[in-house]
């Protein structure tokens, strides 16, 4: 009987427009412009690729960063740090350069601190322009607009390919991150967590995007 219901009830809003996911959920996640690309005018054009896909914008503001949001927003764990570091270590084992010339420290953990605390300043260095969106799939929708962490490896089409070129050898060298346009949350729980940090739940909006109707029916 619930079965026959529920049969109705889909077809019903499937008839009408309307798709009943059971299993689909709409995703969260935070997309941050940075200095980078602010000081570069490249909001809008960064802006529009996201709007371009189908997500649906649910907050939006441009500020300054504060240190305090910016330590909170990147981990301030070991796992983070050695994922950050080895990216590090393992450029500087294909290019046969030592790590300690610039980090004084071969080790990963203590790597990914020290870009930890370049994330801080950069993240200041001009207004950024922050983003919460909202979709099926979201998390994979936006990491695979963003491309690689490394620009340089990074795909022709890809947001951090096509403009930006930098390099983990001049970033290091220049003891800054990486300058790789976009934050772009990397998984469903950081998506959450993120939007909540940088949004109130006042400055965040619920709607429906008009071609919903038609791609997901
Ligand atoms: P993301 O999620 O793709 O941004 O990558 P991560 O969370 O691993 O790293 C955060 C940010 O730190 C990156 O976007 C870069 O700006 C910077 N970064 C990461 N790894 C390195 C590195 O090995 N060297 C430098 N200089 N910057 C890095």
């Amino acid at each position: 009987m619930i079965c026959i219901w529920y049969n109705y009830y889909n077809n019903y809003n499937r008839y009408n427009g309307y798709t009943n996911f059971v299993l689909m959920k709409k995703q969260r996640a935070l997309i941050i412009i940075k200095p980078d690309a602010v000081q570069r005018g490249l909001s809008g054009t960064i802006t529009k690729r996201f709007e371009n896909v189908g997500l649906t914008i649910i907050g939006l503001k441009f500020q300054k960063a504060d240190s305090a949001t910016v330590i909170a927003h990147y981990p301030s764990t070991d796992i983070w740090f050695e994922k950050v570091g080895q990216r590090t270590l393992k450029n500087c084992a294909a290019k046969g350069v030592d790590p300690k010339v610039i980090f004084k420290t071969d080790d990963a953990i203590s790597i990914g601190k020290q870009v930890k605390q370049w994330l801080i300043t950069y993240f200041q260095e001009s207004p950024v322009f922050i983003m919460a969106v909202e979709g099926y799939e979201c998390i994979e929708i936006i990491r695979k607009l963003s491309g690689n962490t490394i620009p340089v490896l990074a795909a022709p089409g890809t947001i951090r390919g096509d403009f930006s070129y930098d390099s983990i050898d001049l970033a290091n060298e220049a003891m800054r991150p990486l300058r790789n346009a976009i934050h772009a949350s990397d998984a469903i729980e950081d998506g959450e967590k993120e939007v909540a940090l940088w949004f109130k739940p006042e400055e965040l909006f619920s709607y429906e995007r008009a071609d919903e109707k038609i791609m997901f029916p």
